[in-house]
């Protein structure tokens, strides 16, 4: 229930409560003590707050710890353990079943404080995306976590808004409503503020509120929330919020196939050796327990848990870059890009506009002053018909004198829903609140002493601005009392609703050679990278309708503002040329504005050719594909479009990152392979639909996750590599020794001693192995590759029979054939194998570059797992209460220098041999 009196917004009971929809919007805030136009007072809402706790649905409970700690032991390796712990037991070897349960005990904890690390990482990432409301309080208009909002609170809302609460509408423009998500209706309801509802009607049918967890698909809305949290008809039917899942990336997928391969091909080769073995007259359990060991060997056991800790590590890493990932999936992804379709404005460009020329009467002007400090000259540019404009001899004018001037001003921050406010102390900053085009407008009538939108103009209507229509307008009464519509938008779509101009004060009909002169000054205009808007208005009949449309306007003026490249934009699209990445421009600004910032960030080359929404209409999507590698920009192009490039590049198989910020953008950003929303500009819905969003709006931070991803990658094949390589090595070495004959080498303990213990610790540290200096400068790694290339897995056959040959050398030359140096045979291969599996992890930092080459100390964290890995080894082989359990035999001296020699032999090799092939084939570094 509500809580407040009087106000239910599910169904009304029998008790007879009033209902918001069933009451007129002036009621619903007086019952909730709002004040219609300054919203609630602080003191209000932290009562509020108090009383109704915060608007979100509650969550399940999180699972227990005991239960993750149990999911640790659930696997089939472990339980093989189990039983070879038992069949220890049986054979009187208790040691080894004491410490084969310690290692299983140890690798579940392990495992467990991994997977709570990562989900630790991963749900503080989930609450960065939390969503924002738009919320009036104390009369200024903030942007606030939507979990903050309580009933009462006077929320804005706006087209691609999720709707942070249930509320009653207040004032509307044109607001529709995708309600799916609550009645199922797949069609979006056209809202209306005006209607009072009868007590009984059905919630599909309530047209003046709006519900929690529904999307506004068009126009604009003010609303009171009248049911916040469980108290909202979302939180009433949805019951509990699942908590926060992530599931498994692709390589997860294929990397738990590869382990169920392995556990098959070590089932066989272990059921060969105890066939063979019982032929020969073997006892059963021994072979049993051989036959186990050698199963353990094979299948790397910590790989899931490092898998999932180095993606959760890498996705806190990205956040510190600016990019949120919101699907797992694409970490992998995003280091396979080959094809980056960005917005210009605000991604590629900086988003702080300011005009520099004005056209209006026919004259042109200049503003100086910079940023959105509303301080700034104006100068008539002396001849007006002399182009371009920038660069001719201008006079200082008094805008209040210049009536076609003031004019243009006056429609532009009248058809403007943005706000400038002072920021700090100082009144050097400024910020605006709202769209920055329209914060750049109200700066430049400031500068003429025009007053930004007060409440004496406020709208009685509003066609809000969309990227489709390119066009915005305003309904209002002037200061003379006449009914005027106020439009600004994309030139050429405002000029074809034109049928008139305002010159020198008057009305004059729009000529077809006067609409050509203002096409040409406005590509002249564009070709300087300036951001072009027309202005319009036309006075409408005291009584019009409701209806109002934008038609015969007269033509009031252009304004050219720049926007300019961002500084690291520019470096990033050099890392992208280098990195194989097409850099592509889509935008719905001129085609001239796109093609000269293109240029500016060298996106495109002298001589590209810009690519229309026009022309692709012209285009079949056959076409499109055929042609779509040679087109770097697009202009004028609507969310549709975006779709269609997505899929010509798909179609090329490229792997497509697209950026996205507006309502309609949300297809072509699902449909591309990376879909990245803006953080700070995109609608709710575009986020919802991506797979990563940018926190701070910037291409520069698409290119750094695209390197985050790629670093990510490597590291999870450095220790894949490190890992299989270790238990080729180990398993070979068994085979081996099998296959000649010997006795049996190394014990379970042993064996599960070096896969969990001293092989799982540098495999974590080759997860946070920095990535290499020429990441960047690699092409993107084909989405089709698989973990394991071929010429990868002959690398890690190669580099594990090494770790074979030198064991097998420790081995032998320790024993000789005598039953009485066996002991300290088997100490020998077990140290052999451990140190030089430790010692070889450092090769596998690169399959290029040298220890040297890399920074010997570049990865500290693998040489704390060297150091501690060498320790363990050496205290289970020297101190006496840890000995018998892994019948560790004293070394003589002479032993020790050969363990050392034999345990460095295989990370030399390898480093002399990426020299060797470094000079056959010379690399860049
Ligand atoms: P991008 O797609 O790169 O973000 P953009 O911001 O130019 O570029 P849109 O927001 O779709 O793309 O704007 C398209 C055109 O609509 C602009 O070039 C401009 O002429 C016009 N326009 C932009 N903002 C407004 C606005 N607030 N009111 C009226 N017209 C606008």
């Amino acid at each position: 229930m509500n809580g407040r009196p009087g106000i239910v917004t599910h169904s009304p009971n029998q008790s007879g409560k009033i209902v918001a929809f069933a009451m007129p919007f002036e009621d619903v805030l007086t019952a909730l003590s709002t004040d219609a136009v300054r919203g609630l007072r602080k003191g209000q809402v932290v009562e509020l707050l108090a009383r109704h706790g915060p608007n979100q649905l509650m969550e399940t409970p999180p699972t227990p710890l005991w239960r993750k700690l149990a999911a640790q032991f659930k696997d089939l390796v472990i339980w093989i353990l189990i039983v070879a712990a038992i069949i220890s037991g049986a054979l009187g070897e208790w040691p080894d079943t004491i410490a084969i349960i310690a290692i299983v005990l140890l690798n579940g904890l392990l495992g467990f404080f991994q997977e709570e690390r990562a989900e630790h990482a991963l749900g503080a990432l989930q609450k960065l995306s939390a969503p924002l409301a738009k919320v009036m309080r104390d009369g200024v208009l903030r942007s606030i976590a939507a979990s903050e909002l309580v009933p009462g609170d006077l929320v804005e809302l706006e087209a691609g808004d999720s709707i942070p609460a249930d509320a009653r509408l207040i004032r509307d423009f044109g607001l529709r409503v995708q309600e799916s998500a609550l009645t199922g209706e797949s069609v979006a309801v056209e809202k209306d503020s005006k209607q009072v509802l009868t007590a009984g009607t059905p919630l599909a049918d309530r047209l003046n509120m709006v519900f929690m967890g529904t999307i506004a698909a068009a126009g604009k809305a003010s609303a009171v929330v009248t049911g916040t949290g469980m108290n909202t008809e979302l939180g009433q039917i949805a019951g509990l919020l699942q908590r926060y899942k992530p599931e498994p990336t692709p390589l997860q997928r294929r990397l738990e196939e590869l382990g169920k391969i392995l556990i098959v091909v070590c089932l066989v080769i272990a059921g060969f050796i105890f066939i063979l073995e019982l032929l020969r007259g073997g006892s059963i359990l021994q072979v049993l327990l051989m036959a186990v060991s050698l199963a353990v060997a094979a299948v790397p056991e910590g790989l899931p848990a490092v898998v999932t800790l180095s993606l959760a590590l890498g996705l806190q890493r990205m956040v510190k870059r600016n990019a949120l990932i919101r699907k797992l999936p694409s970490v992998e992804t995003l280091g396979a890009v080959t094809v980056i379709c960005s917005d210009k404005t605000g991604t590629l460009t900086r988003n702080e506009m300011t005009v520099r020329e004005i056209i209006a009467g026919g004259e042109h002007f200049q503003v100086t002053g910079a940023g959105y400090a509303p301080r700034g000259q104006f100068s008539k540019v002396r001849s007006a018909t002399s182009l371009p404009v920038g660069t001719a001899a201008s006079a200082a004018v008094d805008p209040g004198q210049t009536a076609d001037l003031l004019h243009a001003l006056t429609i532009g921050t009248r058809c403007n829903s943005a706000r400038l406010t002072p920021e700090g102390n100082g009144s050097e900053n400024w910020r605006v609140i709202g769209d920055p085009t329209e914060g750049a407008l109200v700066v430049a009538a400031l500068k003429a002493g025009i007053e930004a939108n007060n409440h004496e103009h406020r709208a009685v209507y509003e066609i809000p601005f969309d990227s489709e229509r390119k066009a915005m307008s305003v309904v209002m009464h002037d200061s003379r009392g006449r009914l005027m519509m106020y439009t600004k938008g994309a030139p050429e779509v405002i000029l074809a609703k034109c049928t008139g101009e305002f010159r020198a004060d008057r009305i004059e009909p729009l000529t077809e050679a006067r609409r050509k002169e203002i096409v040409q000054t406005i590509s002249e205009m564009s070709s300087r990278a300036l951001r072009v808007l027309a202005l319009a208005y036309r006075e409408l009949p005291a009584d019009a309708a409701t209806a109002y449309e934008e038609r015969e306007l007269v033509f009031a003026g252009l304004v050219g503002m720049i926007d300019p490249p961002r500084e690291e934009a520019k470096e990033a699209v050099q890392k992208c040329h280098a990195a194989g990445i097409r850099p592509v421009m889509i935008t719905g600004d001129h085609p001239a504005t796109a093609l000269a910032i293109a240029r500016e960030l060298q996106i495109a080359a002298e001589g590209d050719r810009v690519v229309t929404g026009q022309d692709l209409d012209a285009m079949t999507d056959d076409q499109l594909a055929a042609q779509v590698e040679g087109i770097s920009v697009y202009a004028r192009v609507s969310a549709e479009h975006k779709l269609r490039v997505v899929r010509a590049w798909k179609s090329r198989n490229q792997v497509v990152a697209m950026t996205g910020d507006g309502v309609n953008d949300a297809p072509a950003v699902k449909a591309a392979d990376i879909g990245i929303a803006m953080g700070v500009s995109g609608t709710d819905v575009t986020k919802e639909a991506s797979a990563m969003v940018l926190m701070d709006d910037n291409f520069a931070s698409i290119v750094n996750a695209i390197e985050e991803g790629r670093g990510i990658y490597d590291n999870i094949q450095k220790f894949l590599h490190y890992l299989l390589a270790g238990n080729i090595g180990l398993i070979l070495f068994v085979l081996i020794t099998y296959v000649l004959g010997w006795p049996f080498p190394l014990t379970t303990t042993q064996i599960l001693w070096i896969n969990l213990v001293t092989n799982g610790l540098p495999a974590l540290a080759l997860s946070m192995e920095p990535p290499e200096r020429d990441i960047m400068r690699r092409r993107p790694r084909s989405p089709r590759e698989p973990v394991i290339t071929l010429r990868h897995g002959l690398h890690m056959c190669g580099q594990g029979m090494l770790v074979t040959l030198v064991t097998m050398v420790g081995y032998a030359l320790v024993y000789q054939g005598e039953e009485a140096n066996l002991p300290r045979a088997r100490t020998m291969a077990f140290c052999v194998v451990s140190y030089s599996f430790v010692l070889f992890s450092l090769s596998c930092r690169s399959q290029r570059y040298t220890m040297p080459e890399l920074g010997l100390f570049s990865n500290p964290h693998l040489f704390g797992a060297i150091m501690l890995s060498s320790l363990l080894q050496l205290s289970v082989v020297t101190l006496p209460f840890a000995r018998p359990f892994f019948e560790s035999a004293q070394h003589f001296m002479w032993e020790w220098v050969l363990l050392i020699v034999l345990a460095l032999t295989p990370v030399s090799v390898i480093e002399l041999w990426k020299l060797w092939k470094r000079k056959r084939v010379p690399q860049p570094l």
